[in-house]
């Protein structure tokens, strides 16, 4: 049976608040110098926790400095198009987040301080921002007791309380991580356990050798290894490149709803007559997919779309994939 207690006892929370003074100097010794870490304003932490939901940090940093150098704060970021901000997001995958923060910007500049609110539920009711994002910025760039749950310090919590190999629920996970945020340095602490996640207490064969709370975790070295996931499933798609002397004709509608508010090269179904120019692979999600893509010079029927000349098509919001077709077909 699955431990079914949603609320941990005072015993476990005294547990864990005597292994946090071991996580924060570890953490204080081993922490990655991020640049979002360097003057965590608001600004600068809130764009950080967008970027790097659901993205690998290394790819996150790059990106990071580069918006910092064109949007150094709210005003610029709201003043600038959507358009402008999807093409700098261009990569980084999942754009609903750069439109959420986009808004939020926008959504700023009509707050009283032209700042984000220096409260948990005030932070909670702007676009894009949940509990978890709320509970980050709170603490890191408010100092505000809160914590910041996410799956890594799930995954930390869970392993520290777990019994008979078996981590709690989620929600008494949940509970634990608010419990035990301290009143002081609140932002060292929700980082400490998410960056023990992110670098040593792996999702698969975690680094219990050189994890300072070893020798009072009841699961060190005792997680089996993971079963690998199942492989991503293959999935085949024809793209044409449609051109009509320098001009390149684009759409915003796929077949499959991806990527709303990018413009895209027109997905169509079956094998077009025009020979083919190439193939790209690329991963989307739990998909491996293989493009087709043929030239052809009519746009295909029943799609709405238009004609965009090199310049456009430079400062255009395109996917990755697609990006990639325009540069190989010596059309970027
Ligand atoms: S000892 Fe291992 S399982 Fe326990 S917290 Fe550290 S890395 Fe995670």
């Amino acid at each position: 049976m699955r431990n079914q207690v949603t609320s941990p006892g005072p015993a476990i929370e005294s547990k864990i608040r005597r292994l946090l003074p071991v996580l924060h100097r570890w953490y204080r010794d081993n922490r990655r110098p991020l640049p979002w870490r360097v003057d965590p304003t608001p600004y600068r932490t809130a764009v950080a926790e967008f970027m790097c939901q659901q993205t690998r940090v290394a790819t996150v940093i790059p990106y990071y400095r580069r918006w910092m150098r064109i949007f150094p704060g709210w005003r610029a970021l709201a003043r600038s198009s959507t358009l402008r901000i999807l093409r700098l997001w261009e990569g980084l995958g999942y754009y609903r987040r750069a439109r959420n923060l986009h808004s939020l910007a926008r959504a700023v500049l009509r707050l009283p301080g032209r700042e984000l609110p220096d409260d948990l539920e005030s932070l909670r009711k702007l676009p894009g921002i949940g509990d978890y994002t709320a509970g980050a910025i709170a603490s890191i760039a408010f100092k505000i007791p809160s914590p910041a749950f996410d799956a890594n310090v799930a995954r930390v919590l869970g392993r520290l309380t777990a019994k008979g190999g078996r981590s709690p629920r989620l929600p008494y996970l949940r509970c634990l991580a608010g419990k035990i945020v301290p009143q002081k340095d609140p932002g060292l602490h929700n980082q400490s356990l998410m960056e023990l996640g992110a670098l040593i207490c792996l999702p698969r064969n975690p680094l219990c050798a050189s994890c300072p709370l070893k020798s009072r975790c009841p699961s060190s070295r005792r997680i089996p290894g993971r079963p690998k996931p199942p492989p991503p499933v293959p999935l085949r798609e024809t793209i044409l490149l449609v051109k009509w002397g320098q001009k390149i004709w684009v759409t915003r509608e796929h077949p499959r709803h991806r990527w709303k508010g990018l413009f895209l090269l027109p997905t169509v179904p079956g094998k077009p007559r025009t020979p083919r120019l190439l193939t790209i692979r690329y991963p989307f999600t739990r998909y491996r997919i293989q493009a087709d893509v043929h030239w052809s010079n009519q746009p295909p029927a029943g799609i709405k779309g238009r004609w965009m000349d090199p310049g456009e098509l430079r400062r255009a919001p395109l996917p990755s994939p697609h990006r990639k077709i325009l540069r190989l077909a010596g059309r970027d």
